[in-house]
């Protein structure tokens, strides 16, 4: 390829060195009109392939680009070869696009892309079947226009007010036709843009249904029989020489055992009622100050009972801070956590409870100097049963169900448990209230 600036630079010497000839043989005037009429044609040369070159660029047609001559040769071989790189990466770019749209049509998930202003970028057909979008006419409207349901409305508020939004999915039944139950999750992406995922959980949905209502069948047929059986066993124990002094132990384990598996049936009943709860918690406002000394004061008496030497029990709390919640439900789960602390931290160890304000969210934490828990456990520590050493869990009255509860309430409430321990130095489970449940004023 030509060099411009060398091309230029040849031209302007040959044209210099004519007229330096016409000068030595004829005179200056005439290699002045020479030289001038060599610039003007070079210019005018120029200004017509500019004018080409403008012409084409207006409709950009690839085989009617202009060949050129000189120079312009070049120049226009080079934008050539750039448009065919060009229109051919157009082409592949619009393919794996068109190949993705074909991919993500056939997902049986409903798949719908949105802006940064919730508005419908595109959305596959099962998308449309579920939530009733009509691609064609719904193009570039607001999604909240046209899912009216009031806790999808929520969720996607939910989601920009709060950055750091943890994209759970939510359960709704759908609108359209209130036996299907769609779960749908909001995932972000690119630059403030969102994935909505929508998926058909009806079937599992009434799998789980089935699964909850045999648990709490089975509880409920359970906890008759067992009162009878507790309270024979208490009967024939407090009846004197009803029982042999030799069989008194045997008695008193058996009593033992029954009154475990009451305080295992009165768990799984807890769980299952808040399981198949699906209404929203009360959202009373909470004095958390008379919650925490009564919490306070029941993990002292659980101390008494258990030891004797009692733990030293302190409360730091911001006596402005309350929450909004049902108060029963998170006196289950903040008590459950603190007499999990009192149950695995040696007798007269320091248990620490705090109530405070972190970032805006309200935190409630109970940490312990306790025997501690291995990393490897810390994430499966609320599914039901799961117990790092079972029989300190027998020992001291624990259901393994304890945290199973705890992580169902605060789900209820937006609210996240939060797990640190060392092994042999303690743990510190705290519950984060998220801003919207605080309230620093009792009204
Ligand atoms: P459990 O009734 O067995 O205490 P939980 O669901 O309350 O059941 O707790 C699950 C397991 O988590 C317990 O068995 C125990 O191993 C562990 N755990 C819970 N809290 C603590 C704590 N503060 N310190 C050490 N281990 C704990």
């Amino acid at each position: 390829m030509q060099d411009i600036r060398w091309n230029a630079f040849w031209l302007g010497l040959l044209l210099s060195l004519l007229c330096l000839i016409i000068w030595a043989a004829t005179d200056a005037v005439t290699a002045l009109i020479t030289l001038s009429a060599g610039l003007f044609l070079y210019l005018i040369g120029h200004i017509y392939w500019l004018h080409r070159l403008h012409t084409w660029l207006k409709k950009p047609v690839l085989n009617q680009m202009p060949n050129g001559t000189g120079v312009w040769e070049d120049i226009f071989a080079a934008l050539y070869q750039e448009h065919r790189r060009n229109s051919r990466s157009k082409t592949q770019l619009s393919s794996t696009l068109e190949r993705f749209r074909h991919a993500a049509s056939a997902l049986p998930d409903g798949v719908v892309v949105l802006n940064s202003d919730n508005e419908i970028e595109w959305c596959n057909p099962p998308a449309e079947n579920q939530l009733g979008l009509n691609l064609k006419h719904d193009e570039n409207q607001p999604i909240s226009y046209l899912v009216r349901h009031s806790d999808f409305v929520e969720y996607l508020q939910a989601q920009e007010q709060d950055e750091s939004f943890n994209s759970e999915p939510i359960k709704l039944k759908s609108w359209r036709n209130p036996e299907v139950t769609l779960e749908i999750q909001l995932i972000p992406f690119g630059s403030k843009q969102k994935l909505l995922i929508c998926r058909d959980v009806t079937a599992l949905e009434k799998t789980e249904i089935m699964r909850r209502d045999f648990i709490a069948n089975v509880s409920h047929e359970l906890r008759t029989p067992l009162t009878v059986v507790g309270g024979f066993l208490e009967t024939l124990v407090d009846m004197d020489g009803a029982v042999p002094e030799s069989l008194k132990n045997y008695f008193g384990m058996m009593m033992d055992q029954t009154s475990r598996m009451r305080r295992i049936i009165e768990d799984l009943l807890t769980l299952s009622t808040i399981e198949s709860n699906t209404q929203s918690p009360d959202n009373n406002e909470i004095d958390m100050s008379k919650l925490l000394h009564q919490i306070q004061n029941d993990a002292n008496s659980l101390s008494k009972s258990l030891n004797k030497t009692t733990h030293n029990i302190h409360l730091d709390m911001d006596k402005n801070l309350h929450i909004k919640g049902s108060q029963e439900e998170l006196y289950s789960a903040l008590s459950n956590l603190t007499s999990n602390a009192i149950r695995y931290t040696p007798a007269g160890g320091d248990i620490f409870i705090g109530w405070k304000l972190r970032d805006n969210q309200a935190v409630f934490s109970v940490r312990d100097t306790g025997i501690g828990i291995e990393q490897q456990h810390i994430d499966r520590l609320t599914e039901r049963f799961y117990r790092v050493d079972r029989g300190r869990s027998r020992e001291t009255g624990g259901t393994g169900l304890g945290l199973a509860i705890v992580k169902h309430i605060l789900n209820r409430h937006q609210a996240r448990l939060e797990i640190e321990s060392q092994l042999g130095v303690g743990s510190t489970f705290s519950i984060v209230f998220p801003k919207a449940c605080v309230k620093t004023k009792l009204s």
